[in-house]
């Protein structure tokens, strides 16, 4: 890092994204690691065999480490984060989780629940009163997303950790959509942060990677040997890529979440559209189209910009419906569709999606 004095001021975010993760500041040393591949290390040292450990792993690590105030894993996915956590959990341990959130997530906890490995508790976790009644000393684990995938409901983390701690439960936040710059579970009380960091810490729609933070030094080696364990590790080309991605990551957020502010608030006025989903931070916008599920269909096949395909988080505008997948939740609509607002100007982009809502309000309106 640039400045690792101990008496320094804290850098901000932005920087941090810059130049943590680097080489020293050394005569003839590269600016950025060089991607290492290899299977086995030198024997006697800390990493021996390639599943424990890779420079290039650890330079993405300390970059997501410091962003999120803990230290950071990076794993082959971001299901495979989920699951590293999930699988700690002893026989039977009781899980409240939301009842609408990633699919991916809630569907390792079906999947648990079903082969009899745990119970779940599905809670709104908007709704904090119906979180915190769930909580009681049964309880072993808070799984938490905010915003939510897709519906973009908002958890308020402080009060969800201080009372799962007091009944001695582990708080797990899935940060994927806020990112460590809107939002940092660890200060709020969590005691592992979850990343798709497929989403926006790599931000170019080009890496499958995930990552898991803790500050808690038990938690750290335990998740790091599950880790191995499992062989969930990453590939180096994709932490080096989720590096270089690092990299730009307050500029992407900055400007995607300014266009997303400006896109939801002419959302809002449009006739095609019954409902905006927005907690008014963040770079997704969710929308509810009036004319329902066929009509939120038409939309993702008829914008020229906005590319129809599923994931988020790239610096290019994407959309999908949600419920085309069989396994979104029930609480999700069937006429909402996910933007993933990119970093492309704004005017562009609402040039062409207000050109294609213009046109099903027309369909609408033609067909009586
Ligand atoms: N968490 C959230 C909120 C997601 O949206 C996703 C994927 O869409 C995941 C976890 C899973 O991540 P990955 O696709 O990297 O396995």
């Amino acid at each position: 890092m640039a400045d690792d004095r101990p008496d320094a001021r804290p850098l901000s975010p932005s920087t941090v994204a810059v130049t943590a993760g680097r080489p020293r500041h050394e005569a003839d040393q590269p600016l950025n690691h060089p991607i290492t591949m290899a299977s086995t290390f030198v024997g006697g040292g800390e990493r021996e065999y390639g599943r424990s450990g890779n420079p290039t792993w650890e330079a993405f690590e300390d970059v997501l480490g410091r962003l999120e105030g803990g230290r950071a894993l990076a794993f082959s996915s971001g299901l495979a984060a989920v699951s590293t956590v999930l699988d700690l959990m002893g026989q039977g341990a009781l899980v409240v989780a939301p009842d609408a959130a990633y699919q991916g997530s809630l569907a390792q906890i079906a999947d648990l629940e079903l082969r009899g490995r745990l119970v779940s508790r599905l809670v709104d976790i908007a709704d904090t009163d119906a979180v915190l009644a769930a909580l009681d000393e049964d309880v072993a684990l808070v799984w938490v997303e905010s915003p939510t995938n897709p519906n973009l409901d908002v958890a308020d983390l402080e009060r969800i950790c201080t009372r799962a701690h007091e009944v001695g439960a582990y708080v797990v936040v899935d940060n994927t959509f806020a990112t460590p710059l809107l939002q940092q579970p660890i200060t709020a009380g969590a005691d592992i942060v979850v990343h798709s960091a497929t989403k926006y810490l790599s931000g170019h729609s080009d890496v499958l990677l995930g990552a898991l933070v803790t500050a808690d030094e038990q938690l750290y080696p335990v998740l790091r040997q599950r880790r191995e364990l499992q062989g969930s590790t990453p590939g180096t080309l994709e932490a080096w890529l989720a590096t270089r991605g690092l990299r730009t990551l307050h500029l992407r957020v900055e400007r995607a979440q300014a266009n997303a502010m400006e896109l939801a608030r002419r959302l809002d006025e449009h006739p095609a559209v019954a409902r905006v989903r927005y907690p008014g931070f963040g770079c997704i916008v969710s929308i509810e189209l009036a004319a329902g599920p066929l009509a939120a269909d038409l939309l993702t096949r008829k914008t020229r910009l906005w590319v129809f395909a599923t994931s988020l988080g790239g610096v290019e505008s994407t959309l999908e419906r949600r419920r085309r997948w069989k396994g979104e939740s029930q609480h999700v609509s069937e006429a909402l569709v996910r933007l993933s607002v990119g970093v492309e100007d704004v005017e562009d982009l609402w040039a062409d999606l207000g050109a294609a809502l213009d046109g099903l309000v027309e369909v609408v309106t033609d067909r009586g």
